[in-house]
């Protein structure tokens, strides 16, 4: 039968977690999981930078008995137990992937550990990512947008009425102007006492929106909408950011009024009850992601009507903490998006690179080795040689100088075998960065999240969100990178 076994590791840095307390952890993680801990290795005060996964004995006995399918349940405080090197890291990951070890963390901040393309991808940010790091992007990605947003660089979600041209270009859709200005006129002449009276007029009307009916909510946003006198306006860090977008106001000048005009009725305009929401109000956070900041437990999703409209929320029994569901599932599919193509960006490639040229060193070193061996011992078999001719062939010292040319013949051929395997094993190791293609590809499954299915959005976000914590006046949203954590006031309209 396969064992279930644990690994500690303690390096001299007295703020790491200590043997003892490692085992004290798994001894735990085993009996509420009703695990029978077979073996234990340890490596105790040893560094996993200085030092290689050779010098480090458990752990090559531990990597041995795992090659041997000895082992079912490996038992670990973190990651950084197993390796602190990208190359180790991966290494190890392949290992205990190819015999499909099953690895449990007795650290609950971190990350599982599964054996598929996307996790494979994360492995290697994770294995090569330092806290410093990790805190570094997200102050980058933060700054990034905001940048962007003020450089008029951010173009996303525009609004009805205007699209995106080339990568930083706006657009107007003369149309969509058109159906804007009619909808402002609409509402400014004070005959609909509804927003969805309004919408069955233009319903009446044929009017569209890219060929669908209009929705009340966006016929709201249309009229909330800033940009149409100038303005766009972004949160970010709890903190609002403007810029001017004269360019495209359609309602400038002395026509402002008409947009101030429309906030007025637009609060006096009681939305009725709308058939079309209460037909289905979906969820795409997968039940128990989106926690309460205060006590913890998991948010209920509760469908509510609110100003007519049916609407999801995630909501705490305990504590007066709620979140309209679209809400913070727009905020975190931004979110995501953009932890995830900064890492992409910025990070895979440092990793890949910097994976390959200790990969080269480590290969070029123990090539340069074999030859400086294959240089000398051809040396010394020159020597023996030149000796060997120059005596009596029938003295002893002929017969132990033709044992030593035997050996040495012997000693050499490994020597260039063990040379032209190492140039082999080079190509194929240092083949790896063609993964980088592969990743690539896989970035294009999250270019578009809001094209994606429910169910794919709810897949994409449980792989790369551990948990969202709601409270009263923020959220915070804590990526399965160990260091990766943002956070962000509420918007006031929420
Ligand atoms: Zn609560």
């Amino acid at each position: 039968m396969k064992k279930t076994v644990a690994y500690y590791r303690s390096s001299t840095d007295l703020q790491e977690n200590s043997v003892t307390t490692q085992q004290h952890q798994a001894l735990k993680y085993c009996m509420n999981n009703y695990l029978f801990l077979d073996d234990e290795y340890e490596d105790e005060y040893v560094s996993a930078k200085k030092k290689t996964i050779e010098q480090r004995k458990d752990l090559s006995r531990l990597l041995e008995d795992i090659k041997n399918d000895k082992i079912e349940n490996l038992i670990v405080y973190k990651r950084d137990r197993l390796a602190r090197k990208v190359e180790d890291h991966m290494l190890i990951y392949y290992l205990l992937k190819e015999k499909n070890v099953k690895v449990h963390f007795t650290s609950n901040t971190e990350y599982p550990m599964k054996y598929n393309n996307f996790a494979e991808i994360l492995e290697l940010m994770l294995g090569g990512m330092s806290e410093h790091e990790g805190k570094q992007i997200n102050e980058r990605i933060l700054t990034t947008r905001i940048a962007n947003f003020e450089k008029g660089m951010t173009l996303d979600k525009l609004p009805y009425g205007f699209m995106a041209v080339g990568n930083n270009e706006i657009a107007e859709n003369e149309d969509e102007i058109k159906l804007v200005k009619f909808i402002f006129d609409e509402v400014c002449s004070g005959r609909h006492y509804s927003l969805n009276h309004l919408r069955k007029y233009m319903i009446e009307l044929n009017y569209t929106r890219r060929g669908k009916e209009w929705k009340t909510v966006q016929i709201e946003d249309v009229i909330k909408e800033p940009m149409y006198k100038g303005m766009r306006v972004r949160t970010y860090g709890g903190q609002n950011y403007f810029r001017e977008v004269n360019e495209h106001a359609i309602f400038k000048g002395e026509d402002s009024v008409i947009w101030d005009n429309a906030q007025d009725i637009l609060e006096k305009m009681k939305p009725q009850r709308d058939l079309d929401n209460e037909t289905k109000v979906e969820f795409a956070l997968e039940d128990g992601l989106v926690c309460c900041g205060i006590c913890h437990q998991k948010l209920e999703q509760k469908i509510r009507m609110r100003k007519g409209k049916y609407v999801g929320y995630y909501e705490c029994k305990h504590d007066s903490v709620a979140v309209a569901s679209d809400w913070i599932e727009n905020r975190i599919f931004d979110k995501a998006q953009d932890f995830f193509a900064e890492l992409m960006k910025t990070n895979l490639n440092s990793i890949f690179k910097r994976y390959w040229e200790s990969n080269n060193k480590r290969f070029d070193k123990k090539i340069k080795d074999q030859e400086t061996l294959i240089e000398l011992n051809d040396k010394r078999l020159g020597r023996i040689v030149s000796k060997y001719l120059k005596i009596d062939k029938n003295v002893p010292q002929a017969i132990s100088l033709r044992e030593k040319m035997e050996k040495l013949k012997v000693e050499l051929e490994i020597n260039r075998e063990m040379h032209s395997a190492l140039l082999i094993e080079k190509e194929k190791s240092c083949g790896y960065p063609t993964n980088e293609l592969k990743v690539k590809s896989n970035t294009d499954f999250f270019s578009n999240i809001s094209d994606l299915t429910n169910d794919k959005k709810k897949e994409m976000i449980s792989d790369i969100v551990y948990r969202i914590d709601v409270e009263r006046y923020s959220y915070g949203v804590i990526f399965k990178h160990p260091f990766l954590e943002l956070r962000e006031s509420f918007d006031e309209d929420n």
